[in-house]
């Protein structure tokens, strides 16, 4: 097989954790597999980088911020590829000029055009383990540009779609400091359980909805180009997740798989808006060429032809969408813009919604029963999501995960009507 193997920031916090992963590839190696490995930079030192370009200055040049933290990655890969040579394999680390992994120009978001996998299909058959620095990208100018926090994920998906085009059995392994895709983040519900498997859907909406185990458009390029995709973990052995088409059995099987939160939202709100389509384009126009994404949008009715309007934004991008919110206002006679940065996010997501009706009202009102206040609400055919205060996020994770029975295995539910039955 082929494997594409992607060791995450805690898999090589430190020397020794360097070593344990090398000791991995090289086995998955000796084992008859090629191997090719993406990394990330060591764990905290990301947050480190960007820390210290926010010393300097609140604003930083973002082309300026993607050089600096992509250096993050390349200390990884030479270190990996050394720890590998260390034991008897031959491998070589790169970064992402050598392989050219050709992005837009989004600095801190950028989008994967295109993957030169033709390099790593060489490296292979001379038994070379390329080493892969993840997150960077290059743009056709050559500017180094960076995919997102957690965009290593992005890189190794994208790696092994492309290898797909020269080889038949490319599978995506996601190494990381949990072993598998739990129903809910097990930091919050330390009795979580671990899914055997999760549909891409599924999993394209808990990423979004913040479980951050997988970055979403990782998800999402799996999705599109059929990657067979794992999350296992780096410390313990075991057959994780597997990221893959629905099937019957899926959507029949239970209403809601996983619960994710978000505290990585803020939320905008604007008073008295005209309530003239025009009017209310120009504010959606004004953020959208800021390169601004907004996840959630309300509209209250129209009063004297004035409407409230609310979105979210995230809080790394909330200063400048507020600012472009008052200057939009001020033009516009709106009168009174407000901010809020300590909201968060809920979400419950399951195929089985499609099926079943009377979910969102019983979240809603499992919600009420907790006292837990709900401001803003969006749904999807799988999801829904309720946006309310960043206090009372634990909270709402433990009484949904109650309310939807996610500690019983549906499939040992299955057995024991069956039992009965035979009775
Ligand atoms: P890495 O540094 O390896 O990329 P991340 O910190 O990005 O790791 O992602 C792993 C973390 O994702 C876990 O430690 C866990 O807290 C979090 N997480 C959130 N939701 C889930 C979930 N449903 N299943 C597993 N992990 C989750
Ligand atoms: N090092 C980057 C980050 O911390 C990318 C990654 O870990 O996937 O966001
Ligand atoms: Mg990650």
């Amino acid at each position: 097989m082929l494997i594409v193997q992607k060791f995450g920031g805690t898999s090589v916090g430190d020397i020794e954790r360097i070593r344990k992963v090398a000791k991995k590839v090289v086995e998955t190696k000796r084992a008859g597999n090629d191997v090719v490995v993406v990394v990330s930079a060591m764990a905290g030192e990301t947050d480190r980088l960007i820390n210290l370009a926010y010393q300097l200055t609140d604003n930083p040049d973002m082309r300026e911020l993607d050089v600096l933290v992509s250096t993050g990655e390349q200390v990884s890969t030479a270190l990996l590829a050394m720890a590998i040579i260390e034991l008897g394999c031959r491998a070589l680390s790169l970064q992402n000029h050598q392989i050219k992994i050709i992005t837009d120009s989004s600095f801190t978001k950028a989008k994967i055009r295109r993957v030169d996998a033709e390099k790593l299909i060489n490296l292979l058959k001379n038994d070379i383990i390329p080493v892969i620095a993840g997150f960077q990208g290059i743009d056709e100018n050559g500017n180094i540009t960076t995919l997102g926090r957690g965009g290593s994920d992005t890189t190794a998906v994208a790696i092994a779609a492309s290898l797909m085009s020269y080889r038949d059995d490319v599978i995506c392994e996601i190494y990381t400091d949990v072993d598998g895709v739990y129903t809910a983040d097990p930091n919050i519900i330390p009795y979580a359980r671990r899914l055997d498997e999760i549909s891409y859907e599924e999993m394209l909406e808990l990423s979004g909805s913040g479980a951050k185990v997988l970055q979403t458009r990782s998800v999402g390029l799996a999705m599109k180009y059929n990657v067979k995709l794992y999350v296992k973990s780096s410390f313990i052995d075991g057959k994780g997740t597997l990221i893959t088409k629905e099937t019957q059995k899926m959507i029949e099987d239970i209403v809601v798989r996983g619960i994710a939160s978000d505290k990585t939202q803020a939320r905008i709100t604007l008073l008295g808006v005209p309530d003239d389509q025009n009017v209310i384009i120009e504010l959606f126009n004004s953020i959208a060429e800021a390169n601004i994404v907004i996840d959630i949008i309300t509209q209250t009715s129209s009063v004297d032809g004035l409407t409230d309007i609310g979105f979210t934004v995230s809080k790394s991008d909330f200063k400048r969408a507020f600012e472009i919110a008052r200057k939009f206002a001020e033009k516009n006679g709106v009168k009174n813009v407000l901010g809020d940065l300590n909201i968060g996010k809920v979400s419950i997501i399951g195929i089985g919604m499609v099926s079943h009706a009377g979910v969102a009202s019983r979240m809603f009102t499992a919600l009420a029963r907790a006292g837990i206040k709900v401001y803003m609400i969006s749904t999807s055919e799988i999801k829904i999501s309720c946006v309310i205060d960043e206090k009372d996020i634990e909270k709402a994770v433990k009484v949904l995960y109650d309310e939807f029975k996610l500690s019983v295995d549906p499939k040992s539910e299955i057995q024991i009507k069956s039992d009965s039955l035979n009775l």
